[in-house]
């Protein structure tokens, strides 16, 4: 069949009625495991000589509608369902390196992601570098003989810096290390790394992939032999498996995922020029921006600048928890890409791992803030935005 456009992908791919007795929806296979015709044919499935299900770690008909779904959205070979994001990062960074090895990073990365590197440093050795990645001569700079991957966020959480990744893919080539994107903060409707040289995708699924915030979950998508790989090994063997509850929920979510990016980012970016004009507000950091300095690469490889925004108002840190108490109904709560607005302080919440000097050179103040815009009324969300911003230096209490 051919390829249809990603709005209809995003609904059909991956599944067909026909196969599941007629089910418009996918059905929900709730089941641990799966029963064998005869002893041969167990012998044959656990040998690999014959497709099918085995037991629920190792692959289910609901997750996998989602594998082929996600893969086709990436335009990917393979997708991989895992029990949450942070599953995924860890089974491919863990199936990607060995003791000794080093990781090039973008500088700025999810606060777990960083943690995770931390361990692994403290256990098998692994150093990592984090840069900015603005030039072909600072990467090639830092790769070692040892280098095995690198790994990128871009827009970068929770500062929106960019990466330019049709630059990056480039200078690996040369290398032959695979590049690693986290592309949660876009979705595969804003940005498709694999369609500019890049190797694997990652997703927390929990963000924009189910958007309704009512699911934790994670996704790789990548080359068809190093996704059975994955499979095989650190999924199998480490075990965050995706729940096929989840995986229903997720391709449910991901039915209006296009809908939502576009109300999303136009929220954001009407949001945006609010901020900038509002005096309590130090600096504002958008993706499309025309102010931001990553403007144009953004412009290059994104479709929209989502819906995150991060800011940072005036004052110290009691002003910045003083504007996040004073909100009325917008939300303090991490994570993001849910349907309602949430807001966060990383330096004491999603970033609290990262030590402060590294905090520093990420560009997360104290007075940072993020900002998940969600799917109500802008009007309404900046009001509440104002009001707080107004009275802010008045509630402080030192
Ligand atoms: C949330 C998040 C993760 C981790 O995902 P979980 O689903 O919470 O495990 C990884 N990367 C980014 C950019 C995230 O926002």
């Amino acid at each position: 069949m051919k390829e249809k456009r990603f709005e209809t992908e995003v609904v059909h791919a991956g599944y067909d009625s026909k196969d599941h007795l007629g089910s418009l929806s996918t059905p929900i296979y709730q089941t641990s495991t799966f029963t064998f015709d005869s002893a041969e044919q167990g012998q044959r499935r656990f040998a690999g000589e014959e497709d099918g299900y085995i037991y629920g770690r190792l692959g289910n008909p609901t997750v996998s509608a989602l594998e082929d779904r996600i893969a086709a959205l990436e335009n990917g070979e393979a997708g991989l369902g895992f029990a949450t994001g942070m599953a995924a990062v860890s089974a491919t960074l863990i199936a990607l390196t060995k003791a000794n090895d080093h990781i090039l990073c973008s500088q700025g990365l999810y606060g777990c992601t960083f943690g995770l590197l931390s361990l692994m440093r403290d256990k098998y050795n692994i150093q990592a570098d984090f840069i900015s990645m603005d030039t072909e001569e600072q990467i090639r700079q830092y790769i070692r003989p040892e280098t095995s991957v690198i790994y990128i966020e871009t827009p970068i959480n929770p500062t929106m810096k960019v990466i330019d990744l049709e630059m990056v893919a480039r200078v690996a080539k040369e290398y032959e290390i695979p590049v690693v994107v986290d592309n949660t903060f876009s979705s595969p409707y804003i940005q498709r790394p694999l369609d500019l040289g890049c190797d694997i995708v990652i997703h927390s699924a929990t963000k924009y992939i189910g958007g309704h915030g009512d699911v934790v979950a994670g996704l790789l998508v990548g080359k068809e032999e190093f996704i059975s790989e994955v499979a095989m090994t650190t999924q199998k063997d480490i075990g965050g498996a995706m729940s096929p509850f989840d995986a229903w929920l997720l391709l449910r979510g991901l039915k209006t995922l296009p809908i939502r990016m576009e109300r999303h980012s136009d929220t954001a970016e009407k949001i945006v020029e609010h901020l900038k004009a509002h005096p309590n507000v130090e600096q504002v950091y958008y993706p499309f921006d025309r102010d931001n300095p990553d403007y144009h690469i953004a412009q290059k490889q994104m479709k929209l600048g989502a819906g995150v925004i991060a800011f940072d108002v005036k004052g110290g840190l009691k002003d910045a928890q003083a504007f996040l108490n004073q909100l009325s109904f917008l939300k303090i709560a991490v994570s993001l890409g849910d349907a309602e607005t949430i807001i966060q302080h990383p330096a004491t919440m999603t970033h609290s791992v990262v030590p402060e000097v590294d905090r520093e050179k990420m560009g997360i103040s104290n007075t940072l803030i993020r900002m998940s815009c969600g799917l109500e009324a802008w009007e309404d969300i900046w009001q509440d935005l104002e009001q707080s911003l107004n009275h802010m230096h008045m509630t402080q209490t030192n």
